[in-house]
């Protein structure tokens, strides 16, 4: 019997990775009008990397934040566990949706407050101040309704031998302390829930972006 000679990839290499070629126009906010030209940096910061897939290219966070889309495959299927056809729906999903700020159709992005019927353009959102989450159920909020920023974390939190003030991190459950340092980060505006080992926060790029936020609410 011939032994294999496949390798197995380790799951890190398998998973796709950014698209840095030419023709950089993201499936979900082509369409957005009077958005700024942003720099190559600041864009990724505020929309995430491209991604290319198939005849797809997106914005990382234009698709993950997109409200009519679910995570079907694993991490290394997909754009990052967004598979084609998934994808794909979204986008006819998406095709009688007009942007309330820029009035052209595409919009997949729903404020999360209740009553709120605001959608939008991710660029139509961050520029005028719309905040999104990253992590859990991935909620954007529409420049009306974002939360305001939290200075004062409240919540459930307890002294811990030290004096200090812990409560759980979001990602992992377990006990952080409420101190910003380069272990630790605070999301500007849920109060308890909002606090992160910062090893916790897989997308790297989302430090930069609160720690961006952060010096603008400070
Ligand atoms: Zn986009
Ligand atoms: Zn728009
Ligand atoms: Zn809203
Ligand atoms: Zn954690
Ligand atoms: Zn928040």
């Amino acid at each position: 019997m011939a032994l294999s000679t496949h390798i197995m990839p380790k799951p890190s290499d398998e998973r796709l990775k950014p698209y840095t070629g030419p023709n950089k126009s993201c499936v979900f906010c082509f369409k957005a009008q009077g958005t700024d030209h942003l720099s190559e940096d600041v864009d990724e910061l505020l929309h995430g990397k491209f991604y290319k897939l198939e005849k797809i290219i997106t914005h990382y966070f234009c698709l993950l934040l997109s409200s009519g889309i679910a995570q079907n495959g694993d991490d290394n299927e997909g754009i990052l566990g967004f598979l084609p056809k998934d994808i794909t729906k979204e986008l006819t999903r998406s095709r009688y949706l007009r942007c309330t700020y820029c009035k052209q159709t595409g919009a997949t992005i729903e404020c999360c407050a209740r009553r709120c019927k605001k959608i939008f353009h991710m660029p139509c959102g961050t520029k005028r101040g719309s905040i999104h989450h990253y992590f859990s159920n991935f909620q954007s909020f529409c420049p009306d309704h974002r939360p305001p920023p939290v200075l004062k974390p409240k919540g459930i939190q307890r002294k811990e031998k030290g004096g200090r003030n812990t409560t759980k991190c979001v990602m992992c459950l377990e006990e952080v302390v409420m101190i910003r340092n380069k272990d630790v980060i605070q999301a500007p505006c849920c109060g308890h829930c909002s606090w992160f080992h910062r090893l916790c926060v897989q997308v790297d790029y989302y430090f930069i972006f609160l720690e961006n936020r952060l010096s603008i609410l400070m």
